[in-house]
């Protein structure tokens, strides 16, 4: 139990730093590109000022996400982040593919969102299913490099299960497990990446497990990966 304990927090603190890296990385890529777009305004013969101010205001947005980054994890050590709260889905899988959005048109990839109006609430720490959600897209990203451009497609669904709690799907149509026994993906450091650290899913899993919900990989019949996680409803009994 010692070393299991050893185990998960090295691998927290790799998720962390590979989440954190993650996204610090979109925000800081973002604010580059706008300020190249500046200068090359800038360099135009009559520099359109609402551009120039369109641009200015999309760095200030992205220079405050990174921010609001640090100051959670600053919460995060400091252990005071992490009460789970009644949540709406829908909102945070907005939130996570706003989050992407540059991610997503660097990787020349399209991010669908199917998202159900009854999905229930749920009680849970938002911070955390964020996360849990960004790393199935980031991973289906990944998945999906390889695979030419008009097939770069990542569903992310919402919808109320039969148990009456919330089912989220994050969907694509990459090469899929490829004969890897499903149960692999979900130890710790089992990963097919060369620079993989194999913890995501792992974490993920424990996370959901400590809501009182689950996380599954299924291999749809189209072809790809299919990851769904389920949450109980707020309006469910406690576990
Ligand atoms: P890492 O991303 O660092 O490898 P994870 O625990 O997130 O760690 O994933 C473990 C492994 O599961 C990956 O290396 C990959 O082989 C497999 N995997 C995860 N998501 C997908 C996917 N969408 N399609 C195919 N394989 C996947």
């Amino acid at each position: 139990m010692g070393e299991l304990a050893r185990l998960d927090r090295i691998g927290a603190v790799g998720a962390l730093s590979a989440a954190l890296a993650h996204e610090i990385n979109q925000p800081l890529g973002a604010i580059l590109s706008y300020a190249e777009t500046a200068e090359l305004l800038l360099d135009s013969p009559r520099p359109s000022h609402h551009e120039l101010r369109a641009l200015i205001a999309a760095i200030r947005e992205d220079n405050l996400r990174a921010a609001a980054v640090l100051v959670r994890l600053r919460a995060w050590i400091a252990n005071n982040a992490g009460q789970p709260q009644r949540l709406a889905l829908n909102p945070l899988l907005h939130e996570v593919a706003r989050i992407l959005r540059v991610e997503v048109h660097m990787r020349d990839t399209e991010l669908r969102l199917q998202l159900c109006d009854t999905v229930p609430e749920v009680v849970a720490d938002g911070v955390q299913i964020q996360q849990v959600t960004l790393n199935l897209v980031l991973n289906a990203l990944d998945a999906l490099q390889q695979m030419a451009p008009e097939q770069r497609r990542v569903t992310i669904r919402s919808a109320r299960n039969a148990a009456g709690g919330a089912d989220v799907c994050v969907s694509d149509c990459g090469p899929g497990l490829s004969g890897i026994v499903a149960e692999r993906l979900f130890e710790p450091f089992f990963s097919t990446k060369p620079d993989g650290l194999g913890v995501g899913l792992s974490i993920s899993r424990s996370i959901l497990e400590r809501h009182g919900g689950t996380l599954e990989v299924e291999q749809p019949a189209c072809g790809g990966a299919l990851f769904r996680f389920s949450l109980p409803s707020a309006a469910a009994p406690s576990p």
